[in-house]
Parts: C-alpha cells; structure tokens; sequence
C-alpha cells in the first residue's frame, strides 16, 4: 500500500490497518485502534444508508478547531505576544447546518466566531449563541438591509463587524446609521500589494477584486471622520487567496498588512483587531512543498510567523499588540469529510490471451502477432510503437472496406494482449513508461459518483485530493485505471493522482472482486467541494453521514442526512414530480385504449416510474 504515499499525506488520520484496509485515526485520542473505513460502510450498509456518501468525520473537525487555537495560543506566548487570537470561520467553506454548528459547538472555548461573506451567510451566523467574546466579521457587497441586519444584531450581543469593502459601502453604512440611530461596528479591508504564488494568485496584489487602495482609505477615513464614526472603525482585514503555498508569502503579506495598521493608528483610527483572511493552506499532496497541492508549512508555523511578524512591526511602532484575527477555512474542515463510492464496472485495457495465428490471416495480422516475440523489457517502446502502426493500418482498411469486423476484432485482442505484456513488464519490472503513454494503457474504473456534484474543484481547477482503494491493501495492486464517473459526460474523469513519487496519470488498483464490492476513497473533500457542487446530469446531493470516533475504536452514527432523491433534483429544475407522474399515467391509459399496453402491465410500469421518483439518484 505504500505505493499511495498514504505515509506522507494521511496526517495520522488516514492509515492502513492490518487488515489491509483504510482506517481512521482519531487525533483526539491517538491511542484508540483505527477505525476500518469498509467496516464502516458495512455497518451503514446494515442501516439501510448507501454509497456513494459523504462521510463527515465530526472527531477531526474537534481537532482541527482545536489545533487552530493552541498553536495560535502557544505562539502567543512563546512569542511575548500581548494580544489573543479571535478566529472566525468561513462560512462559504462549508455551510452545512452540521458542519457550522458544530464548529460553533467546538469553537466556543475558545471564543472561535464566524465570517459571512453574503446576507444567507449573516442570517446563519445570527442563528447560533456564539461566546460572549466571539466575532462575526461581515465581508462582501452589502446592500441597507445587511447592514441594519449586521447592526442591529449588536443590541442582542454579538460583535458583529462590518467590514467596509469601498467608500461607496461607507455612505450607505453612515445612511442607516443616521436612520437606526446605532452605531456600527467597522472594519475596513485594504488591498495588499504583495501578491502570492499557487493557484489563488489573481486574488493578491494591485489587481484582486476586493479591498482597497491607498488612496481609498484616505477618503473612508475622511467620511468616517465626517460622520462622527471614525470611533468605530475597530477591525482591519486583509486576504491573500486561498491555500498560500509558500509560508514566506504569508509573512510578507503580514508585514504589508501591519504598515497599514500603523499607518491607520497614526492617522487616528482606534484599531484592535488585525484581520489577515484566509490562506492558511491544507497539505494535499504531502510533499511539503511551495506547490499548488502542497504547502511549505505546518499550522503550527503558520501561527509562529503570523505572530512574530505582528509583534515585531507593532513593536517597532509602538503600538499595542492587536487582537489576532485570522478567517482559516480550508485548514479547518478540509480533513473533516471523505467520498466514499463504489466501482460499478471496469473496461479493461488488455486482453489476457492472444489469437492463435491462423493460415489465411491478413498479413498485418501476422505482424501483429510476430511482435509477441519481442516484448522484453528492454524493446518495450519499439513493441508499442510496432503495435499502435499495424493496427491503425488495420483500422484504416477496416474503414475503407478492405477488412471485416472479425478480422478487425482479432487485431484489437492481439494489440491489447501486446499492451497487456507491456503494462506488466512496465510494473513488474520498473521500467517508467512516459506519462501519456500510462493514461492510455491504464483500465476505466467506472465509478458511482459525480465528479461534478462531488469533486468540483478536481473538474473546475485541477484540485489534487488522496485517492485509493479502502480494501485490498495487503495485496499489491494488479492494474492500472483512471475513475470515471456516472455521469455522461467525458470530462468526469479523475486521471491524476497522488502518490508516493509524485503525481501520476492512473491509479493503482486490484483486480475487481467477483463476490465483493470494491470501495474508492477520496480524503480531506470538506472545504467548498460540497457547496460547489451541481446538478450535472441530475445527479443531486450523496448521501451524508457524520460520525464521531469512540476511544474503544468503534463509531457513533451522529447524523445521516439523506441525498437527494430523483423528485427533489426534478423541482430544483423547475419540473413538478407530481405533474409528471400526472403526465406519464396519462400516456399509460392511452396505451392501454390503444391495445399496445395490457391492463396488468399499468400497475407494473407506473410503481416503476413511481420508484425511480422517489429513489436516490445515483446508481442503486
Ligand atoms: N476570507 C475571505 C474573505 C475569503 O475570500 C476566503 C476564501 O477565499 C476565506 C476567508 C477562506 O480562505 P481559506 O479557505 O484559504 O482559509
């Protein structure tokens, strides 16, 4: 199992019991065996819940909310650092009600809050009893009703921050001050300049599309100050995209955000709160590297560098140490959730036997079969490119009419069990084939998921998760295969995987299994992918479980929530379910007057329709 580098990335959560199957760890209580992810399943299984499933691994969330807070609090003393850290949660990173709540439930120690990027964000915020000291931060365009929303919630006790995006937000927050008669409580968000490497480049620098400039600030500062409210303006924020691959990025980001908030205390602005965004990254691959899937950092220095970049500035500026803000949603919940689905079928790109020759074979035929002669290690790439010529010269006259479709049909079986031997020599005998070469040699594992309602990111941005079998572990893998998924569309493939010598084009797996399903894991999936999702196809919401690990190394089922069944993804498109069963009955009397459809059959045909209505939307 080595071969899945389930070492460098699984983080001591994700490990491989001695079963040979996946197992999870629980951070909280290291001791406690590892939890098999089929026994898992299997379990479900028995309680009527079915893959493909999201499962949310509540135990990992607690960690993570909790790892956050000590090395944020640990940094700060090990750093003399006189302020604390307020940190806020995302909530477009994931906005399930299970997720949110129990982030809050967890993060109330310490006085962990929430960021809402929209007004649906603020009234879920609004919804939960966050700890007295805990922040809301409001980012995003805002129209009035925001605002009052946001203002007003302060006379119920929470500290919630508007965060001002432009000095045209500015007039309407002086507008409904003036008509409330209550005062805001402000934050401002200035545009760094420094702009960081990885896939979020575009969000930093002079072009990103949110905070603002200089000269901006100027003005805001001036009508604040107009306006009788400079007084308010408590909070600065700064965000530099997401997953910052590079920790040196961080820093200096940091150092730029703390010149403006000495430049702002000096100009009179009663600042507390430093805000530095999001960022702080999750490492994918395991490489420990400045790559896009990867980072160069832990959590714990992440906390170290943000701290001693701010104490240092505020120190050389004579300024109080402000309280820390930091609005981490990756790294909070990325680990938290895995997709779990089986393989339906495989096309296998091989053939295990050859033809026998036979006298009166077309002599490309003959060619072909005479390359099984010379397939050794060390002719490899002549057999390949020997095959690939005969047998597009077959495929040729085959188009033209030269050749039929059983002669056809042998050289395909001969040109597959020739690939098969290279694939085995590839494997067996370590030789690299190059990567465009792997993909086209590897099997299609058809999967029961949607890339596009479950791995988004995958499609959308090229996003690398750890991938692998959750069984057979103790039995090295057999083939090769990309993931294809259950929708119709040729882009809803996984063809690059992580493992333990980089990045490869198919993923290693068995064999499939007669009598047994054969599970497929795909890890940390809980930051934006379920969000993200759509309705590609119609396949709707999997299925979500959320558990919590027991010492004893068994689970508790917290919460299933059911996926989308076929009549909810119909209504989200505007169809009627009940119409539509309306409609299809009327088609079915019509049969029946017109003879082609037997009265026994109605009652067959309209449960099965009725059936497919209320049923899961993925493959059952
Ligand atoms: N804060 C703001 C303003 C954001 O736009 C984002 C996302 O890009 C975040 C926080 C969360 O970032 P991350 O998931 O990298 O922690």
């Amino acid at each position: 199992h080595s071969v899945y580098g389930i070492d460098k990335w699984g983080k001591d959560l994700i490990v491989v019991t001695d079963k040979g199957e996946v197992g999870l760890k629980n951070p909280l209580n290291p001791k406690a065996p590892a939890v098999s992810l089929p026994d898992i399943l299997s379990d479900l299984e028995d309680r009527g819940i079915q893959s493909p499933m999201v499962l949310r691994v509540s135990s990992y969330l607690e960690s993570e909310i909790k790892h956050i807070n000590e090395c944020f609090a640990e940094a700060i003393t090990r750093v003399g650092y006189s302020g604390v850290y307020r940190g806020v949660f995302p909530i477009k990173v994931n906005q399930q009600a299970q997720v949110v709540d129990r982030i809050v439930q967890f993060g109330k120690p310490y006085n962990y809050g929430l960021e809402a990027g929209s007004k649906p964000e603020l009234v879920i915020a609004l919804a939960h009893r966050l700890a007295w000291d805990a922040l809301i931060v409001c980012n995003g365009v805002k129209d009035p009703e925001f605002i009052s929303l946001a203002i007003l919630s302060r006379k119920i006790g929470f500290n919630t921050v508007i965060v001002l995006e432009s000095p045209k937000e500015v007039d309407t927050v002086i507008e409904v001050y003036k008509e409330l008669g209550v005062e805001p409580l402000l934050g401002v968000r200035v545009k760094l300049t420094n702009q960081i490497t990885g896939k979020w480049e575009e969000s930093s620098g002079d072009r990103s599309t949110f905070g603002m400039n200089t000269d901006q600030l100027v003005s805001v500062i001036d009508k604040l100050r107009d306006a009788g409210l400079l007084h308010c303006l408590k909070l600065q924020h700064s965000h530099l995209g997401s997953q910052v691959p590079d920790v040196n990025d961080v820093r200096r980001a940091v150092s730029e955000a703390c010149r403006y908030y000495t430049e702002l205390t000096r100009e009179g602005v009663p600042l507390t709160h430093l805000d530095l965004g999001g960022g702080l990254g999750v490492d994918y691959t395991g490489e420990k590297s400045a790559t896009e899937n990867s980072i160069n950092y832990t959590m714990r220095e992440y906390c170290t560098n943000v701290v001693e970049t701010v104490k240092y500035a505020m120190d050389a500026a004579e300024i109080d140490h402000p309280t820390l803000v930091t609005e981490s949603g990756r790294a909070v919940v990325a680990t938290s959730s895995m997709l779990l689905f089986n393989v339906l079928e495989a096309t296998l790109y091989d053939a295990p036997t050859a033809p026998k020759p036979e006298p009166d074979d077309h002599h490309l035929i003959t060619d072909l079969l005479a390359i099984s002669e010379y397939v050794t290690a060390d002719r490899l790439q002549e057999c390949w490119n020997d095959a690939s010529f005969y047998r597009n010269e077959m495929r040729a006259l085959f188009h033209r009419g030269y050749v039929s479709l059983r002669e056809m049909a042998r050289a395909e079986r001969i040109y597959l069990h020739i690939m098969a031997r290279i694939k085995h020599h590839a494997a067996f005998d370590d030789i690299s084939v190059p990567e465009d070469q792997m993909i086209r040699l590897s099997d299609i594992y058809h999967c029961n998921f949607s890339l596009f309602q479950s791995l988004p990111d995958v499609w959308a941005i090229d996003q690398l998760h750890p991938m692998l079998p959750l069984q057979m572990l103790d039995q090295a893998p057999d083939r090769y295969a990309v993931l294809s998924d259950i929708t119709c569309d040729s882009d809803g493939k996984i063809d690059k995987f992580i493992l333990e010598d980089g990045v490869a084009r198919a993923l290693p797996v068995h064999t499939l299994p007669e009598d047994k399903p054969y599970y497929m894991g795909v890890f940390f999936v809980g930051a934006y992918q379920e969000t993200l999702g759509d309705l590609h196809n119609l396949f709707g919401d999997t299925n979500v479980v959320t558990i919590e690990l027991r010492e004893d190394g068994g689970f508790d089922l917290l919460h299933e929530q059911e996926g989308d069944t076929i009549s909810e993804v119909m209504s989200y498109v505007e169809f009627d379910p009940q119409d539509c069963v309306a409609e299809f009955r009327k088609m079915v009397d019509e049969a029946i007057s017109s003879g082609a459809l037997k009265s026994k059959e109605r009652k067959i045909l309209m449960s099965a329709y009725r059936d497919s209505i209320n049923g899961y939307t993925y493959y059952e």
